[in-house]
């Protein structure tokens, strides 16, 4: 096997990433060795590339949505064989016994570790991922096409499971989760209203031909009160917004990992018992279930792909708006 690989790295925040050659990792006892397919471009790798989350390890490899292939195993790992096809999600490790994952809530533990962020992820040829937040993909997705699953699908799918049995669904924000979760949402027999930045017809057009029972600007309110809504857009300005827009008992769930700052509202628009709430990362458990559950719904993702030196443009597509459905770094398409 070779000795080194192409990767983009990011050596310090703020400035874009740099195609280099880096040595391939090795795995730790419990790590498997993965030789990446596809990686998806996720808003959070944008928020970590930008320096809006501290402290990231450096210099890093971004990517937390990842398709790749069990190259090697460490000495301690039993359940994923040479050549399983893996995802790897956000979440890269939790300790494993404090009372958050011992209750099944490993996305609060403190010692958590992120992939992409804390540890080195998909934006390279090879990576390490330990075994316990690598999991099995469905067949029948293609290497693009199954990558959005891996954040998008995963974090979305958590933060829809935080609406419980809302009939009338707003999504706000109509990026790779939501083109994700209005599929997911429509099989379980909800109605979603799409929310896209104001004056985006091609996104609203997006969302209707997904299902969309109706589709406008944030700017707009929906024809009727809402039972729940999810902010995927990282705009704190959206929470009174949508507050406004849901029933009383209505839940607004604020699905990213960073956001812009809330505006003071008025008491009333909380009144009438809503609620409003964030969802950190993900579980094993979200992640066995969303990926059991999209085969049958079935979800088809829509992807953009780009050759994995073509990062930097992924990255600017998706801040300026510009990716339908998701966008993808191909990372066997070269090399
Ligand atoms: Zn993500
Ligand atoms: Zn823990």
């Amino acid at each position: 096997m070779e000795e080194s690989m192409r990767a983009m790295v990011l050596r310090a925040p703020g400035q874009p990433l740099r195609e280099e050659r880096l040595p391939i990792p090795r795995p730790g006892p419990e790590e498997l060795l993965l030789r990446v397919h596809a990686c998806a471009v996720c808003r959070t790798d944008l928020h970590v590339v930008d320096g809006e989350l501290p402290h990231p390890k450096l210099p890093l490899v971004p990517g937390h949505e990842v398709v790749a292939t069990v190259v090697s195993t460490g000495e301690r790992v039993r359940a994923f064989p040479e050549g399983t096809r893996v995802g790897v999600p956000w979440l890269g490790w939790s300790c494993g016994q404090c009372r958050y994952c011992v209750s099944g809530r490993e996305n609060l533990c403190d010692l958590a570790r992120f992939t992409g962020y804390q540890a080195d992820g998909g934006y390279a040829e090879y990576m390490v991922a330990h075994e316990r937040f690598c999991f099995p993909l469905p067949a029948g997705y293609s290497h693009v096409h199954a990558a959005p699953l891996m954040c998008a699908g995963l974090i979305g799918f958590r933060c829809l499971r935080m609406t419980g049995d809302a009939e009338r669904l707003g999504l706000y924000g109509f990026g790779a989760a939501a083109h994700v979760l209005l599929q997911v949402a429509r099989y379980q027999g909800r109605r979603v209203f799409a929310f896209t930045r104001p004056g985006d017809v091609d996104g609203q057009r997006f969302a209707r031909e997904l299902g969309a029972v109706w589709a406008g600007g944030s700017d707009t309110p929906p024809p009727e009160p809402l039972d729940a809504a999810i902010l995927f857009a990282p705009v704190g300005a959206l929470v009174p917004v949508a507050l406004a827009a849901v029933e009383k008992g209505g839940v607004v769930v604020c699905g990213g990992i960073h956001m812009s700052d809330i505006p003071a509202f008025p008491y009333a628009l909380l009144w009438g018992e809503r609620v409003v709430r964030s969802v950190a990362n993900l579980t094993r458990a979200d992640a066995l279930d969303f990926l059991a559950l999209a085969p049958s719904v079935p979800v088809r993702t829509e992807v953009q792909v780009f050759p994995l030196s073509e990062a930097n443009a992924a990255l600017s597509a998706l801040r300026a708006g510009h990716v339908r459905g998701a966008a993808v770094l191909d990372v066997d398409a070269e090399g």
